[in-house]
């Protein structure tokens, strides 16, 4: 296989651990490889070969936009506000992040039109699947490097379908003890005895988990017998809650890990827990939203401290294009999630996807997103300081993370003529006309609704990737000071407003 890059051809080369089709599958993808390699022109076969390499111009740049408006005017005039917002706005939702033109030139690669369903180089159901198996390897071997993981699964479309696919792998589900409505008041439900589903315990969106964690309204909620452990009052999870209803309720499986959480996790406690319990629990980690600061050493490592299988998302601190990733150490848990996942729960992966997943963690072994990673948690840490030193009451007091949540109760900050408290809905609006996106979002004992609730949570991935310091966090403080002083006088908004333009041309999106 003159001509391929050594690693392709490592991959497609014979294993003797190959049964006699998967050999023959293995030659005909090497044959195809070798016949590509030998047609294509340059400067194609000069990348096939692992040569060619150059730097282009950026992605995003407005010819592309500008070809789309030539046929579809509409559409293109929607992109481009999003861009326009993007560079003169701060967007600060810890769940998103900007990806680089490498992320960016992936996703619209021709793997965007491949379908590959199966696993591995000779476990695919269609022929032409050999570019994209390689890929998906690489993707799987990089996100084991990186978090010291033995195996990966790269497949799943996104953390929802992660998280699915780990419960089908490993609970039974059945009929929930009890229906619980709105309210979380409990109906027991009829015959349970017969089929009763494995119980869960796990932090609940009111508390700072996900949706997938256990809501009312969701698959999880449905299938599964989730219980929710809370925090304390001041915002930090209840480990001692956590380990009396676990002896009470003997949960099949502990889920540690959050949306609206700004603290590291006591893994090592909740893994005694688990194996203390009769019988053993497993211990599930979903680090959806701190995988980068744990791939760059910055958070502890769950699966290094014990957790059975771990899932993330690719597109939040990773800075990777929409995706998610499931790890474990254990070779038959492994296999079980492959299968509840594909054929279980989805079909065909995104192998466009895939490809960029298997970029961001290639870049994730560098020095440079090392710094990165830092950057946000060490201006996450200077906009708490910032906020806390200008009177502000945050969740827990402060961060570990990428993350911050504001309670807005009892702090004074009125919204309107009337002078009544400002909600999270409020607040996030208003910081919305003052240039600045945040999320509303629930805080511990919140009495409000989800779609008011009475915090907002507010992230630094994208301020560090515009090279924003400690300095300009003060700023950031301040000006949400302002705002949120301002209950929603435009003046107040528009003068903040100047101030994050002016601050947005100083650090433009340039990865
Ligand atoms: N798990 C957690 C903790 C999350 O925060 C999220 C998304 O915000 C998910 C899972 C689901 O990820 P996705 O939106 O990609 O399905």
């Amino acid at each position: 296989m003159a001509g391929i890059h050594e690693g392709v051809r490592a991959y497609v080369e014979p294993r003797e651990s190959d049964k006699s089709l998967a050999a023959r599958t293995r030659a005909t993808i090497a044959r195809t490889f070798e016949t590509l390699a030998g047609k294509a022109e340059e400067p194609l076969r000069e990348l096939i070969a692992g040569r060619g390499a150059s730097e282009g111009p950026p992605l995003d740049d407005l010819a592309t936009l500008s070809s789309v408006a030539a046929g579809d005017a509409e559409l293109a005039s929607a992109v481009a506000l999003n861009e326009a917002q993007w560079r003169h706005y701060l967007v600060m939702i810890p769940s998103m992040n900007v990806a680089r033109k490498e992320v960016r030139a992936l996703l619209a690669s021709r793997l965007t039109d491949v379908y590959a369903e199966g696993y591995d180089l000779t476990g695919r159901y269609y022929t032409g699947t050999g570019p994209a198996s390689v890929v998906e390897d690489l993707a799987c071997r990089r996100a084991c490097e990186v978090f010291g993981a033995r195996f990966a699964n790269v497949q799943p479309l996104s953390g929802a379908p992660a998280n699915v696919a780990v419960y089908m792998a490993l609970l039974r589900e059945g009929l929930s003890e009890f229906r619980v409505d709105r309210e979380g008041n409990r109906t027991p439900t009829e015959n349970y005895e017969a089929h009763p589903a494995d119980r869960v315990l796990a932090l609940g969106l009111s508390d700072g988990g996900h949706l997938t964690h256990g809501l009312f309204l969701n698959f999880s909620a449905r299938f599964f017998d989730f219980r929710h452990y809370g925090t304390t009052e001041d915002g930090w999870v209840d480990y001692d809650r956590m380990e009396e209803m676990a002896r009470e309720m003997k949960p099949r499986l502990i889920l540690v890990g959050a949306s609206a959480y700004p603290r590291d996790y006591d893994y090592a406690r909740v893994r005694r827990l688990c194996d203390s319990l009769e019988p053993r629990a497993y211990l599930m980690v979903d680090m959806a939203h701190y995988a980068g600061l744990v791939a760059a050493g910055l958070l502890r490592n769950p699966l290094a401290e014990g957790a059975d299988v771990c899932t993330f998302t690719t597109h939040k601190t990773l800075g990777g294009p929409r995706g998610a990733v499931i790890l474990t150490n254990d070779e038959e848990l492994h296999g079980r999630i492959r299968t509840a996942l594909f054929p279980g729960l989805q079909g065909g992966a995104h192998f466009n996807n895939i490809a960029a997943i298997a970029w961001i963690l290639g870049f994730a072994r560098t020095e440079e997103f090392r710094a990165l990673q830092e950057r946000i948690r060490d201006d996450a840490k200077a906009l708490a300081e910032g906020l806390r030193k200008r009177g502000i009451r945050l969740s827990s007091g402060g961060t570990d993370t990428h993350l911050i949540l504001i309670d807005l109760r009892g702090q004074g900050f009125t919204y309107g003529s009337k002078g009544k408290e400002m909600n999270g809905r409020q607040a996030s609006e208003c910081l919305e006309r003052s240039g600045l996106i945040i999320n509303r979002n629930a805080v511990p004992r919140d009495s409000r609704k989800p779609w008011v609730t009475s915090g907002i949570r507010m992230g630094t991935n994208v301020l560090a990737a515009r090279g924003m310091g400690p300095e300009e966090m003060d700023q950031v403080a301040d000006l949400i000071r302002r705002a949120l002083d301002g209950g929603g006088d435009p003046d107040v908004e528009a003068a903040v407003r100047s101030e994050v333009l002016a601050l947005t041309d100083r650090f433009p999106i340039t990865i």
